[in-house]
């Protein structure tokens, strides 16, 4: 049973009474700058809830019952603080410093300027959505988009829809809705976020029929499973893990062929599909849109957001019957793409008609292609930055770690990298990181041997500051 409350002492009841009334501090309020554009109900709620804690101060005899002080006193203060927490965006900018490049929990990619320019030219403007201005009738929603991908990747069509989860599952259900389709043991993968090949599967209707195993698939395993209940014949891209040792995978082009013998569509869900060739700049291979296209698959889909640094997004391409077939899918409307994605989209796009332009201008790229020279360059600005705050309890030390490219990609890839150890005298890096975390804006980085780490591959050239300053106001608040 809960104790009865205890009733107030006559100084609690003093105190109670010397508290100041909403309408006081509101008026106090009003002739204050910082609250000049606060809307009155967030005024109000934070001045209540400040009043309210003050309260619960005084019965609780926090403090020996202070005094809780004029309406403009150290309460307003608490009243402020309230309205900050308030004003602040739910969802904001952070700064990176994991080295994971396609961080999926800090939004995957970080667009392009020119994509932003893109959306920002529609975003509060009307557009030609789905208007064809030539004709001066309705017009296509991916118009914008589909000439580009063609002339990318090599294909006769392409769409866009929401992801790549939604790209495959309306892929599935427009081929092979209640047909079998054959999928090799090895292909049958789990991407964060509870997305499995076979439960997709599964939504859409098609059946399963897996063959091979999970390190050997050959292609008379297809073959044999292939009947008159065959829709299709699936690939899936091994992005976020690997298979070594003994083993064996039917190439994509192999696999065509024997679809078009028997007349059976192939599909290849390539994951974070890629434009480039990673590896003339040094990385792993990691197979290509175009190369997809070129070895005969009659549908490829991919992620706008991984490897291509777009925003998220679903892209189809292929054959022109079959990707016709899957837009006019009714599931369509429901995985439809928006017109702000659309236009960061494009914007992404026409710069992959210059790679040398498109590594230097996507970020996801240029942090990829990074060289270690240019990372020790900023790890070098960053420590110079920081002993400009001459505080003999800060330490740092620079070290060679390996970035990931993250979000399902280049699972093995292990990229040289320069990270900045830090740690301050008197503080455990777990309250550093909690710290530079509650930063605005938050700094997120890693810990490794009792320090906090930040890996300069993510760090973009204009953080550098931010982070400087962060790690000022920590030393200066302790
Ligand atoms: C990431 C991934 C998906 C899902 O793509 P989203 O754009 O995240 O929806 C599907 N298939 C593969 C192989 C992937 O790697």
């Amino acid at each position: 049973m809960k104790a009865a409350p205890v009733p107030p002492d006559d100084l609690q009841k003093k105190r109670l009474r010397e508290l100041p009334a909403v309408d006081e501090m509101l008026a106090a309020a009003r002739s204050d700058p910082a609250f000049a554009r606060v809307p009155a109900a967030v005024l109000v709620a934070s001045i209540r809830a400040a009043i309210e804690a003050e309260r619960r101060r005084i019965l609780a005899n926090d403090g020996g019952a202070r005094a809780p002080g004029p309406a403009d006193g150290p309460l307003m203060e608490r009243a402020k603080q309230a309205v900050r927490q308030a004003m602040m965006p739910n969802l904001r900018r952070v700064v990176n410093a994991t080295g994971v490049v396609i961080h999926t929990n800090l939004g995957r990619s970080l667009l392009a300027e020119e994509a932003v320019e893109r959306m920002l030219a529609v975003a509060g403007r009307y557009s030609n959505l789905e208007y064809d201005l030539a004709a001066g009738r309705r017009g296509s929603r991916y118009s914008a988009v589909r000439d580009l991908l063609c002339e990318i990747t090599g294909a006769e069509d392409a769409m866009v829809v929401n992801n790549n989860a939604g790209a495959v599952l309306i892929s599935l259900e427009t081929i092979a809705r209640g047909r079998s389709v054959v999928v090799s043991r090895g292909d049958l993968v789990e991407i964060g976020g509870s997305f499995r090949i076979p439960d997709v599967m599964a939504k859409s209707g098609a059946i399963l029929k897996e063959v091979g195993t999970t390190n050997r698939t050959h292609l008379r395993d297809y073959e044999d499973a292939i009947d008159p209940q065959t829709a299709l014949l699936l690939k899936v891209h091994w992005s976020n893990y690997s298979i070594i040792g003994f083993t064996a995978q039917v190439p994509l082009a192999e696999l065509a062929a024997l679809g078009s013998r028997h007349g059976v569509p192939v599909m290849e869900d390539l994951g974070s599909g890629t434009f480039v060739d990673f590896s003339k700049y040094g990385l792993r291979k990691e197979p290509t849109v175009q190369e997809s296209v070129a070895g005969g698959a009659d549908v490829v889909t991919f992620s706008g957001d991984k490897l291509l640094g777009g925003p998220q997004a679903g892209i189809i391409v292929g054959r022109t019957a079959m990707v016709e077939r899957i837009r006019k899918n009714p599931i369509n409307r429901a995985l439809r793409i928006d017109k702000l994605t659309l236009a960061a989209l494009e914007g992404t796009l026409r710069l992959y008609r210059d790679e040398p332009r498109a590594l230097t201008a996507i970020p996801t790229l240029r942090m990829l292609t990074a060289t270690e020279e240019s990372l020790a360059a900023r790890a070098r600005d960053l420590t110079r930055l920081l002993a400009a705050l001459a505080d003999a309890r800060l330490s740092t030390d620079t070290v060679q770690l390996s970035s990931k490219a993250g979000g399902g990609s280049l699972p093995l890839l292990e990229l040289p990298s320069r990270c900045l150890k830090l740690r301050i005298a008197g503080m455990s890096a777990n309250a550093l990181e909690a710290k530079l975390r509650r930063n605005d804006p938050p700094v997120i980085g890693r810990i490794e041997d009792d320090a906090f780490v930040m890996d300069m591959r993510t760090v973009q050239e204009d953080e550098l500051a931010i982070i400087a300053a962060a790690i000022s106001s920590v030393l200066g608040a302790t």
